[in-house]
């Protein structure tokens, strides 16, 4: 194939496609991916009518836009279960959201789904998260109870519908409407009319492989539970034995390890077994006959159930260990002290927070600020201000 050199960013599409050796995202996608799978021509598109990208796909630069926009850097800041102070080993939300992607490009991969799509999906799965995790959350939810509530899952939307201003033209990221549509089952969880895209389906299981796996290694890394301990769990207890089996005298802090890719590579196989077979055979033309079957990408039930054992092992001897449990009350008092604060001087707020309270009502203006901060920076606004 013939090297192409592009010399101008902004020769146009029609030029563009008609470079020797340049292969389309239509192209490829045509040899990649399954029927099953959603493709970028099939798109419904974006709110606000651009022209199409010479060489990236619609989303391609979706997955592009999320990764520019500042909520997604700030994810960095942000924690996931632990916070800053208890060390550097431990996820943040930036980590995890990395790890979401990884291993959802993997099964994506595996399954000829739209791997683009999918990564989009997964950086961002979780830009809408408030300082200090679903404590934040929960507190925000609990100070706009009047006005709705408050979900990080919605909150992502309105980020990239409304607050993250970048581009000339429109507002927000203007996301193709299959991103959007996608966080939008997350936003409404509950909803049985939903029938998500398969690419939804497999970074929500992708998400939750990541959690159950990375929540037991920081866990034990941070000496808040001990493998002794983890082994009454049978997800855990079997896992390991695979890893006794086939290692010996491996030192604790390479045994940890291995168990944790040990934990990853098996839950992937099994979502891979469980859906592999199934989609082969049940001949889908298109990505919306496959949405509309009575099938979801997940782990098998012998390994949900496995997993949901795992996951209030985690709830019981983890998110609620009297340590987690300090963070969580301080960073909700904060929290809570901080709305009724920028309520009561609104002044402080910077001036396109202000603005926007015309348009949505200082409420929800306040909390969306407060949304937007690191658990550095809320800390901080909070010394200064409020303390
Ligand atoms: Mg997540």
């Amino acid at each position: 194939m013939k090297t192409v050199v592009l010399r101008k960013r902004t020769m146009s599409s029609d030029e563009a496609v008609r470079l020797p050796g340049l292969q389309t995202y239509q192209d490829r996608e045509a040899v990649l991916l399954a029927p099953y799978a959603m493709r970028s021509v099939d798109s419904a598109g974006r709110k606000y009518a651009e022209p199409e990208h010479p060489y990236r796909g619609p989303f391609q630069r979706d997955r592009d836009r999320i990764l520019h926009c500042s909520a997604y850097r700030r994810l960095s800041g942000k924690m996931q279960v632990f916070t800053g102070e208890m060390g550097d080993y431990h996820r943040t939300r930036l980590t995890h959201t990395h790890e979401v992607a990884s291993i959802a490009r993997t099964i994506a991969r595996a399954l000829q789904l739209n791997e683009d799509l999918v990564e989009a999906l997964a950086l961002f799965h979780d830009i809408g998260h408030p300082p200090f995790g679903h404590a934040g959350e929960d507190a925000l939810d609990e100070c706009l109870r009047d006005q709705g509530g408050f979900s990080h899952n919605e909150h992502a939307l309105t980020i990239a519908e409304e607050i993250d201003v970048r581009y000339h033209g429109f507002p927000g990221l203007n996301l193709t409407r299959e991103v959007l549509d996608g966080q939008g089952v997350r936003a409404d969880k509950r909803n049985p009319e939903l029938r998500p895209l398969l690419e939804v389906q497999l970074v929500d299981a992708a998400d939750s492989i990541t959690y159950d796996a990375h929540d037991t290694d920081d866990a034990v890394k941070l000496g808040l539970l001990s493998l002794d301990e983890l082994v009454e769990v049978p997800l855990i207890r079997e896992t390991l034995t695979r890893v006794n089996n086939r290692f010996s005298g491996l030192s604790p802090r390479v045994l940890r390890q291995t168990l944790v890719h040990e934990l990853i590579d098996y839950q992937v196989s099994d979502v891979l077994r469980n859906c592999g077979r199934y989609l082969a055979t049940a001949s889908f033309q298109n990505a919306q006959q496959a949405r509309r079957a009575p099938f979801c990408i997940g782990p098998s039930d012998e390994i949900a159930s496995k997993k949901a054992d795992l996951e209030r092992f985690l709830y019981n001897h983890v998110y609620r260990h009297p340590q987690i449990i300090n963070v969580r009350e301080q960073a909700q008092s904060r929290l809570r002290k901080m709305f009724a604060g920028y309520l009561r001087r609104p002044e402080l707020l910077p001036k396109r927070y202000l603005t926007r309270s015309d348009s949505v009502g200082l409420p929800r203006s306040v909390g969306e600020y407060i949304a937007g901060m690191t658990d550095r920076f809320c800390n901080e606004q909070f010394e200064r201000h409020f303390a």
